[in-house]
């Protein structure tokens, strides 16, 4: 029945939720050879098109699918887009079934039952309580159901090259918070380059694994010196970390060569270049000291920060919508992780990240906390009447 002069009802929002769960979804860029988000797309497709909007499939890669519906205003409007992935992190070290959801003090258990069906459920509920409600929006509404969040986003990349929107809330469980800024990162190989020789030959031999521990102790001191130095408000200081090393042939042998990989978290306002100037300077300066050093390096995967204001639209929407369903105004949160988000703002749109409440996410035991799904629906519902007017 209809809470709060809404159209959005318990029962559906909860058989949404059960259903999207009940569907296998792991990403087989994770996990070889998992499931992928075909059969969950067509799930999303078919409530979609039932409940009136012009919906699509895109096959991406094989196996590989988004689901799109477009519930088309009148025109004069501003279009929303509610994003919200498929995809979820393997399920084999689960402890609870993890697809066959079960209902505990309120809590509803399984996989991607908190990233992120649960903010998917509710934006599906909240989509079909709108077009229930009669009262036609002058702006497009856009649903988005993505695949392949959890590994390279070729899901929401491909949704930018074909869909604009005004504004995009991405459903992902932030406790009802807005989270308006994230941080990015950079993947990097980092390589020395020794000279092999035998192990008693010192005067012949360059140890390129001791030269990678000069770039180990230039690391840290960039964490400590510079990098603890920057901080913005919402998600704190930026940072590197090593995390893989590799290096040497064998025990009698100078180690011609050594790679370490490491990571580097970017907080908003800074970019590639920064993490490109930071590694140049550190590997010219440990040239400077030692002649004998030789190294180099390659940014091998990079994902930006991204920051909106809170000034926008979006956000004091969100937020009186909010307040309105649950009585709390919520806060604006950065976010340490990266997300969809990131993509959509890249093109321009204010996008920000917003769901209901759970946890164990990529964790054995997974749930997210049923009302939440339910508040969060009535919470959607209110936005796109407001947001697209
Ligand atoms: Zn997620």
């Amino acid at each position: 029945m209809a809470k709060s002069g809404g159209f959005v009802t318990d029962s559906d929002t909860i058989a949404l939720l059960e259903g999207l769960v009940r569907i296998d979804s792991v990403n087989p860029s994770l996990v070889q050879g998992a499931a992928g988000e075909a059969e969950i797309a067509d799930y999303v497709a078919d409530f979609l098109r039932s409940a009136g909007l012009d919906t699509r499939i895109e096959e991406i890669e094989p196996g590989r699918v988004n689901a799109v519906g477009v519930l088309e205003g009148s025109g004069g409007g501003p279009t929303l887009m509610l994003n919200g992935h498929t995809d979820t992190v393997g399920i084999d070290y689960m402890e609870i079934d993890p697809l066959d959801p079960i209902v505990k003090e309120g809590r509803m258990y399984g996989r991607g039952a908190c990233d992120m069906k649960g903010g998917l459920a509710a934006i599906l509920s909240a989509t079909k309580a709108v077009v229930d409600s009669g009262e036609e929006l002058k702006g497009d509404l856009v649903v988005a159901a993505v695949c392949d969040e959890e590994y390279a986003s070729i899901g929401t990349e491909r949704l930018v090259e074909q869909v604009r929107a005004d504004a995009a809330v991405v459903g992902e469980p932030t406790e009802f918070q807005i989270l308006v800024a994230h941080k990015g990162f950079a993947w990097v190989n980092i390589e020395t380059h020794g000279v092999a020789a035998h192990g008693s030959a010192w005067q012949l031999g360059v140890d390129a694994i001791a030269k990678m521990g000069r770039v180990q102790v230039g690391l840290e001191r960039l964490q400590d010196e510079v990098l603890m130095k920057k901080s913005h408000g919402l998600v704190g200081p930026p940072s590197v970390h090593s995390s893989i090393i590799g290096g040497g042939r064998e025990l009698s042998t100078y180690p011609d060569h050594c790679k370490l990989q490491i990571e580097r978290r970017l907080i908003p306002g800074e970019t590639r270049e920064d993490v490109d100037a930071e590694l140049n300077d550190l590997l010219a300066s440990i040239g400077d000291i030692d002649p004998k050093f030789e190294g180099d390096y390659e940014i091998t995967f990079f994902r930006g920060p991204m920051e909106i204001s809170p000034d926008e639209k979006i956000c004091s929407v969100l937020s009186e919508c909010t307040e309105h369903v649950t009585g709390e105004k919520p806060h604006f949160i950065g976010g340490s992780g990266w997300m969809d988000t990131q993509i959509i703002w890249g093109r321009g749109t204010p996008a920000v990240a917003f769901g209901p409440t759970g946890s164990g996410a990529h964790a054995a035991v997974e749930y997210v906390e049923v009302n939440s799904v339910i508040d969060a629906a009535r919470i959607f519902e209110r936005v796109i009447h407001s947001f697209c007017g």
